[in-house]
């Protein structure tokens, strides 16, 4: 089983990748931000619950998180391994997330981590929402979505580099040449 958690700050181009790794590797794809941003179109209970919030850039609990994650895992027992987008997003994240792959019998193979210049990430996003439709792809919310990811995302790399399994790859460059390192990394793991 493959296991790979694709990391980065927003705009990193987690979302991009993840469509060509999920195709080559055949993995189930999970994106929390995805499956979060259908709760709010489908203006579920969730949904409604979280629109606010996602549309200023926060981040939802980690409890409701960790559902979508096992409901996933319960979904699909027979997949060749599962992409995680945006995903664990908080130390307890990704510590929930050890916890219910001991409880499926599964383990994490590696986390690939997609270095971005914050500058770039900024122009990226400021142009993706000129046609992603996203509530939060906006100046206002993209600053505190950086926020987040300072204080509550980023330390789940140092989890991550103490446990031996971060990988970081370039994320600058164009998307076959990104795709290329990824699939290096993860041939090589
Ligand atoms: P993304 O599509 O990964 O950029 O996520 C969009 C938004 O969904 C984030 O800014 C958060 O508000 C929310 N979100 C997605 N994944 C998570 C997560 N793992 N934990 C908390 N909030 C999340």
């Amino acid at each position: 089983m493959l296991n790979i958690i694709l990391f980065g700050p927003p705009g990193a181009g987690k979302g991009t990748q993840s469509q060509f790794l999920r195709e080559k590797y055949d993995l189930t794809y999970i994106s929390t931000g995805q499956i979060l941003r259908e709760e709010i179109a489908a203006e579920s209970e969730l949904g409604l619950q979280i629109k606010e919030l996602i549309g200023g850039g926060g981040l939802v609990s980690d409890e409701i998180v960790a559902h979508i994650i096992e409901k996933k895992f319960i979904d699909h027992p027979d997949t060749a391994g599962f992409l995680f987008d945006g995903f664990p997003r908080t130390v307890r994240q990704a510590e929930m997330l050890e916890e219910l792959l001991k409880k499926y019998d599964m383990s994490l193979t590696g986390v690939l981590s997609l270095e971005v210049p914050e500058e770039m990430l900024i122009e990226r996003m400021l142009e993706r929402g000129k046609t992603s439709g996203r509530a939060d792809d906006n100046l206002e919310s993209i600053k505190h979505r950086f926020e987040e990811y300072y204080e509550k995302t980023h330390p789940v790399t140092d989890f991550y580099l103490e446990k031996g399994c971060l990988h970081p790859v370039n994320g600058v460059g164009d998307i076959p040449e990104i795709f290329e390192h990824l699939c290096t990394v993860i041939d090589a793991l």
